[in-house]
């Protein structure tokens, strides 16, 4: 199983989470929302070898931690998993667009001077802008919308950039986000949670609720559970073969 976009850092007791994901042999991106924190979850995953760690800056605290870019900039060459990143646009977060704009492409130039990553994308409300500051920096690495939801146009155009999504039951409960799912490339779909953000059962989900999501993607794909699963793990081995290791 695997969860693409996981806050693992920010459950209540991040070490229990991380002991059940390895004992489960869940593949986990575990992504940050600011490069302060990467060290700490860096020193949680040490020996975890399906849990990796991604060097990010949140948009909805690119105002408040625009400083930190120089961070991000500095740590970048110590990784090749990058998220959480990207833009807002949504009614509570498009007054910082400028200062999330400056910070996304300072990150994506970052990114460029150090080939091979592999960015977990936030685009929500901002999925057009998010498509041109990768179409100008588009030698950042390889983009994965998380929960995309963009119009049917920018997704049609996400895909023509060879972008990958990854997809969570939330997205899934909606009939918007069934569709969007419906019509992305079956081989550049990967499951996630958003955990602790997102609910599973009036619970925050955990990294193995990801087993629900492939029930869903098993329907909506028409095949067997068991192939689904394939699928996935297919997917996962192709995305991270694009740039070695
Ligand atoms: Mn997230």
């Amino acid at each position: 199983m695997i969860d693409f976009h996981c806050h693992i850092d920010l459950y209540p007791r991040p070490e229990e989470v991380i002991l059940e994901a390895q004992r489960r042999q869940i593949y986990v991106l575990a992504v940050t929302t600011t490069p302060r924190s990467w060290r700490h979850l860096q020193g949680l995953l040490a020996g975890c070898n399906r849990i990796k760690p991604a060097l990010g800056l949140h948009p909805e605290l690119a105002l408040e931690r625009e400083q930190e870019t120089r961070l991000f900039n500095d740590l970048i060459a110590e990784t090749r998993y990058v998220g959480e990143i990207g833009l807002d646009g949504s009614a509570a977060h498009r007054r910082s667009l400028p200062a999330q704009q400056r910070v996304f492409e300072s990150i994506l130039e970052s990114c460029a001077r150090s080939p091979g990553k592999i960015l977990s994308i936030h685009s929500r409300g901002a999925a057009k802008e998010v498509l041109e500051a990768l179409e100008r920096n588009w030698n950042a690495g390889k983009p994965v919308f998380h929960w995309f939801s963009g119009n049917s146009t920018e997704l049609g155009r996400a895909i023509c950039f060879d972008a990958w999504f990854s997809v969570g039951q939330s997205m899934l409960r909606t009939k918007k986000g069934r569709d969007l799912v419906a019509r992305m490339p079956q081989d550049r779909v990967l499951t996630e949670t958003d955990g602790p953000f997102t609910q599973t059962g009036g619970r925050p989900a955990m990294p193995w609720d990801v087993a629900e999501t492939e029930e869903t993607l098993s329907e909506l794909w028409q095949l067997s559970l068991e192939d689904t699963g394939h699928r996935l793990e297919q997917n996962l081995k192709t995305l991270l073969s694009h740039s070695g290791s």
